[in-house]
């Protein structure tokens, strides 16, 4: 069984820089790096260019930035266990971590279990296909680069985020079409009626993304009326789902307070959860910003607040 005055749990930004916070403070953290949940490095893995993580003028691809993030976290003694945490026991202390091979003894946890955006399982939008070749989860991310500068531009969904990743999107392209199952929104009014009176901006009502096409790149949508059936073409030089994410917190249990949405109720504006010693840092407790940065600097903080609550409890 291992011991350890800190376990973190992800291995995302914000996973290894409190990884990094916490192994130069003397707590020598394990940190659970996940094996089905996804690859080790989180959701950057998934990525080609970031262009704005901050320190790299040229951008740098998800995966180098988050081997980089990794060698950092190992070079101050890191130990990272390629295993899925299957479950915790925050009634018992020391807590108990449930990995799916080993087990542990922690006197504190930090959370940074990220989060997944939600895909369609649309034709021609999968991995292997358009993914991440003008198909994309995230228009802050994505939207600034070239192949959707002065295209027409897709978006799926009829809520906030939706409405979010279309006003985007209008910077870049010439123009976005907002794809929508129903003939009325979900978004919060202010929202839709942004989206609804901006100039760049379509509403197609009661159409369905039906498949994608393209060569090197996407260059052709294909919408299906949801009544009728009938499906119509148009040029596309990029489609964004802006249907949500889901955070990963089902190992959790009620272990845990949760806010309705899944995401981790995190405290004060920082990284404190309902229970004393646990902290939740990154997209897992962060439904509004959701981003690499953000991430890692929320890691920053759960490293230091458990840093300092394992001092105040004589460790
Ligand atoms: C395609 C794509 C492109 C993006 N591009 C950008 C960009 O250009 N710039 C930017 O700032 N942001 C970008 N983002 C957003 C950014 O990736 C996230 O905001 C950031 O990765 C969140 O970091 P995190 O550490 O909270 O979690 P994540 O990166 O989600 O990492 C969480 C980790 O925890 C692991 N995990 C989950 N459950 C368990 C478990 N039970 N046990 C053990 N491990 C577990 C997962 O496998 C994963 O490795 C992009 C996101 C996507 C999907």
């Amino acid at each position: 069984m291992e011991k350890t005055k800190v376990a973190i749990i992800g291995s995302g930004p914000a996973g290894y820089t409190a990884a990094i916070y916490a192994a130069r403070a003397n707590l020598s953290p394990i940190l659970y790096e996940g094996f089905f949940s996804g690859p080790a490095g989180g959701q950057l893995m998934t990525t080609t260019e970031v262009e704005n993580y901050p320190g790299f003028p040229e951008g740098i691809t998800g995966p180098q930035l988050m081997d980089s993030f990794k060698k950092q976290a190992i070079r101050f003694g890191t130990r990272c266990i390629t295993e899925d945490v299957k479950g915790v026991e925050f009634d018992k202390y020391p807590f108990i971590i449930k990995g799916s091979k080993t087990y542990a003894e922690a006197k504190s946890v930090i959370i940074a279990t990220g989060a997944t955006a939600k895909r369609l399982n649309v034709p021609g939008t999968r991995d292997g296909e358009f993914w991440q070749r003008g198909v994309s989860a995230c228009a802050v991310c994505d939207g600034a680069m070239p192949i959707f500068r002065e295209k027409e531009l897709f978006v799926v969904g009829g809520g906030d985020t939706a409405m979010e990743e279309a006003l985007f999107l209008t910077k870049y392209g010439s123009k976005v079409y907002i794809v929508h199952r129903r003939d009325e929104l979900r978004a919060s009014k202010v929202m839709a009626d942004r989206a609804k009176n901006h100039p760049k901006i379509e509403i197609v009502w009661n159409h369905e993304l039906a498949h994608v096409d393209g060569e090197s790149v996407v260059s052709k949508v294909t919408l299906k009326h949801t009544e009728t059936g009938e499906e119509t073409d148009y040029s596309a030089g990029g489609v964004f789902f802006g249907i949500g994410h889901t955070p990963n917190t089902s190992f959790l249990g009620n272990e845990v307070a949760l806010h309705d949405n899944g995401y981790i109720k995190v405290m004060n504006g920082a990284t404190g959860t309902n229970v004393e010693g646990v902290f939740a840092a990154g997209d897992v407790q962060d439904h509004v910003f959701r981003q690499a940065v953000t991430a890692a600097g929320s890691g920053c903080q759960a490293a230091l607040e458990a840093e300092r609550w394992l001092a105040g409890q004589g460790e």
